[in-house]
């Protein structure tokens, strides 16, 4: 692994002898990664990834902002009720009462009805459940989008508060997922989907169960470490 500096953006060169093609993507502590096959040299690696980087500037400085507002989501007080700061799609978000008709997401601010912002214990009840239904509707979402890629089905969705743990599948075709993940980037969320979906194919951690989850999300485990970074933030919440 090198550091390497585009035109306009720092990154670092990983030539892997796992890559089919080149692929950039975020690490959360350091920032804009290439990925190479390692049969590249670095020369030539260095010059493809360059000019790779150049067409999609967008997209880097998008993720890059991305990556500011995830580092952001760090800094909440997680506290449920009128004032507080929780992180929600891995960016922080301040709890306001509002003229709404029922809970939901503006601009960085979770916006809550006058009426049930009148009681503290009634905000608490409704945020909360307001998450674990969001924390379900993303979930159903991306499985759809990745079950059929991953030729899985699983039977039965469940949202839970597992504290020890992000999520799990068992033998039942079972997906359990711990509300929670509604808080964490949708990145995070993502890999932890594609993670259970592959245990449906592979128990344990084994070459068969990484070759599924790299073949259809191969940062995954960089995802999961960034996870593991935000629980505290995402666990503090209540
Ligand atoms: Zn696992």
């Amino acid at each position: 692994m090198t550091s390497g500096t585009s035109t306009v953006h720092p990154y670092t060169l990983i030539r892997s002898p796992r890559a089919r093609r080149l692929t950039l993507h975020i690490d959360p502590e350091r920032g804009l990664e290439a990925v190479v096959p390692a049969r590249l040299g670095e020369e030539r690696a260095r010059r493809e990834v360059e000019a790779f980087i150049a067409e999609r500037s967008r997209w880097v400085d998008r993720s890059l902002a991305e990556l500011a507002q995830r580092r952001e989501a760090l800094g909440t007080d997680g506290r449920i009720t009128l004032g507080g700061l929780i992180p929600y799609a891995g960016r922080a978000h301040r709890i306001r009462a509002a003229e709404v008709s029922a809970i939901g997401v503006a601009d960085g601010e979770i916006l809550i009805p006058e009426k049930v912002a009148a009681s503290e214990g009634l905000l608490q009840t409704r945020l909360t459940t307001w998450l674990r239904r969001r924390a379900r509707s993303v979930a159903e979402q991306m499985i759809a989008v990745y079950a059929p890629e991953m030729r899985v089905q699983p039977t039965r969705l469940r949202i839970a508060d597992q504290s020890s743990r992000w999520g799990s599948a068992s033998a039942d075709g079972t997906i359990s997922l711990s509300w929670r993940l509604v808080m964490a980037p949708p990145s995070c969320f993502e890999a932890v989907i594609v993670h259970e979906l592959a245990h449906l194919r592979a128990r344990g951690h084994g070459v068969r169960f990484r070759q599924i989850v790299e073949r259809h999300l191969p940062d995954e485990a960089a995802r999961m470490r960034e996870l593991q970074r935000l629980a505290p933030a995402l666990g503090a919440v209540r």
